[in-house]
């Protein structure tokens, strides 16, 4: 299983995390993308990470 984080305070809301997302985990809130899916279908493929222009981005392995 994985942790998703999105730093609200790094987060510029550039929504590209979500846009390459394929388990449909994030999405914009008009200010940041947040995480509002099931983390459990995180498959670990760290397309969010490695998109993010900021670093705001991450997962960690539980
Ligand atoms: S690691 Fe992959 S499946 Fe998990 S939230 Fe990021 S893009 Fe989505
Ligand atoms: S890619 Fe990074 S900066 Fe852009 S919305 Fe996602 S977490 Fe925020």
């Amino acid at each position: 299983m994985f942790i998703i984080t999105i730093d609200p305070d790094s987060c510029s809301g550039c929504d590209a995390c979500a846009d390459s997302c394929p388990a449909h985990l994030l999405k914009f809130n008009g200010e940041i993308t947040e995480v509002v899916g099931d983390e459990t279908e995180c498959m670990g493929c760290e397309s969010c990470v490695s998109v993010c222009p900021t670093g705001a981005a991450s997962i960690m392995e539980m």
